[in-house]
């Protein structure tokens, strides 16, 4: 019996922060696009803020796609009622709390597919996100394939692979020393201070743990799904199918697979950003600064970028978080008293909130990203063909700043040297001032500069960036990422066809 891809059906598991959410909402409608009815998980408030996203899918285009909504036991593990994504999270100390809120969402995820197997709707397969590793037990327990979705680069995940087989970190006195990243195709250094935490712990600790746990869960799945293209990290790709022994489909950037409908969204277009950006009659010429959903800056950090967006003197948009539990309120005083933004109204932008950040990036008058190096974030401007300007936080974000500054070459680094992960809740001026994660007013106005030089650097960064951006497009209208979503969709249903 032949299966068509409309006999598919998928299941998505993502992790409720916004820089998983947001890859998984887009790859439901690549997959959806095919043929395949798509549900996704989601908990309550996480399926309001993607539902408009997801009844335009399926309304203009008759797309299948559905939110399986579950509630998040919130309070029962000691969350504030409603933190049901990682973006509302009081308190780093609470994150695991988060984690195990989340696994709680096995048993009535086992309820529904119990339900659709009576009425013999068993979904043909599961995609989870790489950090929920209990989906492993629905998969075992119903006989359903699983594959893992991976949303961080190639390149940073050989890297920490390397650094942790080879022990090299055992050798190493102190946080600040650079060493030699062993056994990959390029020279990179890095220092301790600059890896994900959950590498720099010993094996017993907390992180590391959990870390050990996805891993274990990815050993036992059918494959794996990444957000990243063939092209942007190819001198990687071997090793990471070397290091997987896995079916790999590499089906970046998704997001860019959806970009001309978010360029044309009326939400896009009514928005002040680019109302502002509408006015900028150079193109090119406009720094958009943002740092993704999690980023917590201390009050002074907040202070000196401020005066080092200032002192550049080059129009900017600034995203800050309006949820930043941490240091914005004090900040919003120290802007009204210094009048800052009557001080910069002429060229600057304070945006609070949510920024569409896509449109954004994608506007003509924007020349330059600064950016965290989130993943997404990374994508975002590699596909709008945009030069960045990388301060990464934590995580795997440091990784990402080599890959754009080193191996592309489309970026400048703003010169931090550590992650703020040990630091962030220490709001003391001076203390914070002398720490490696902190950047100076000065640093960023350099960086600002180096990057927007009109110079032959400056112009080989633009045309390299551009590059990159014709080739992000390129994968997604037909090319290789375009491909891999449907030989993926195939596969799933050669698995059916052998199993009926
Ligand atoms: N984003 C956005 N508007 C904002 C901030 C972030 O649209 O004001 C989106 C951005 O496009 C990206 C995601 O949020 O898709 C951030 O993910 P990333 O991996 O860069 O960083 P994280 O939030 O995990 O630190």
């Amino acid at each position: 019996m032949a299966f068509q891809f409309n006999q598919v059906h998928i299941l998505l598991v993502p992790l409720m922060t916004q820089s998983h959410l947001i890859p998984f909402t887009d790859m439901a409608k690549q997959l959806a696009q095919r043929g395949p009815t798509v549900t996704i998980l989601m908990t309550p408030l996480n399926s309001l803020r993607f539902q408009t996203f997801v009844s335009e899918q399926t309304s203009k285009y008759r797309l299948k796609i559905q939110f399986l909504v579950l509630p998040l036991p919130c309070r029962e593990n000691g969350l504030p009622q409603g933190c049901e994504n990682m973006d509302s999270i009081p308190s780093p100390d609470l994150v695991p709390n988060f984690f195990s809120a989340c696994k709680f969402l096995q048993e009535p995820l086992e309820k529904w597919v119990l339900e659709k197997m009576e009425f013999g709707a068993k979904p043909s397969c599961i995609v989870s996100d790489f950090c929920l590793p209990w989906t492993e037990n629905i998969a075992i327990k119903f006989n359903i394939p699983r594959f893992v979705f991976h949303g961080t680069s190639i390149f940073s995940a050989v890297c920490n692979f390397r650094i942790v087989t080879s022990k090299v970190l055992e050798r190493i006195k102190s946080d600040s020393d650079p060493f030699l990243v062993p056994d990959i195709p390029d020279e990179i250094y890095v220092t301790r201070g600059q890896l994900p935490r959950a590498i720099r712990q010993s094996p017993g600790e907390s992180l590391s743990v959990k870390v050990n746990e996805f891993k274990a869960a990815e050993l036992s799945a059918d494959g794996i799904l990444v957000n990243s293209f063939e092209e942007l990290e190819s001198k990687y790709l071997n090793e990471y199918i070397d290091i997987k022994k896995k079916k790999i489909w590499f089906i970046g950037p998704v997001s860019h697979m959806n970009r001309d409908e978010i360029l044309d969204s009326v939400t896009a277009h009514d928005n002040c950003s680019i109302k502002w950006l509408n006015a900028r009659t150079k193109p090119g010429s406009v720094v958009y600064a943002c740092f993704g959903s999690l980023t917590h800056f201390s009050y002074s950090q907040l202070k000196e970028l401020a005066i080092g967006l200032e002192s550049s003197n080059r129009p900017f948009i600034w995203v800050i978080r309006k949820d930043d539990f941490y240091s914005t309120r004090r900040f919003e005083e120290w802007l009204e008293e210094e009048n800052f933004e009557e001080r910069v109204k002429e060229r600057g932008l304070v945006f609070r909130g949510w920024a569409p950040q896509v449109s954004i990036l994608n506007h003509p008058a924007v020349g330059g990203f600064l950016t965290h190096c989130g993943w997404n974030s990374t994508l975002d401007g590699v596909s709008a063909g945009r030069p960045m300007i990388t301060w990464p936080m934590f995580a795997e974000q440091f990784h990402n700043e080599n890959l754009i500054v080193k191996l592309l070459k489309i970026g400048v680094r703003v010169g931090v040297k550590e992650t703020v992960e040990n630091h962030r809740r220490d709001e003391d001026n001076d203390v914070q001032k002398g720490l490696p994660s902190f950047v100076t007013r000065d640093n960023i106005k350099k960086a600002i500069e180096d990057l927007m030089d009109e110079g032959d650097e400056g112009e080989e960064r633009r045309r390299r960036a551009k590059e990159a951006g014709e080739m992000a497009n390129r994968v997604v209208e037909g090319g290789s990422s375009f491909l891999n979503v449907s030989l993926f969709i195939q596969h799933i249903s050669e698995e059916l066809k052998h199993q009926s």
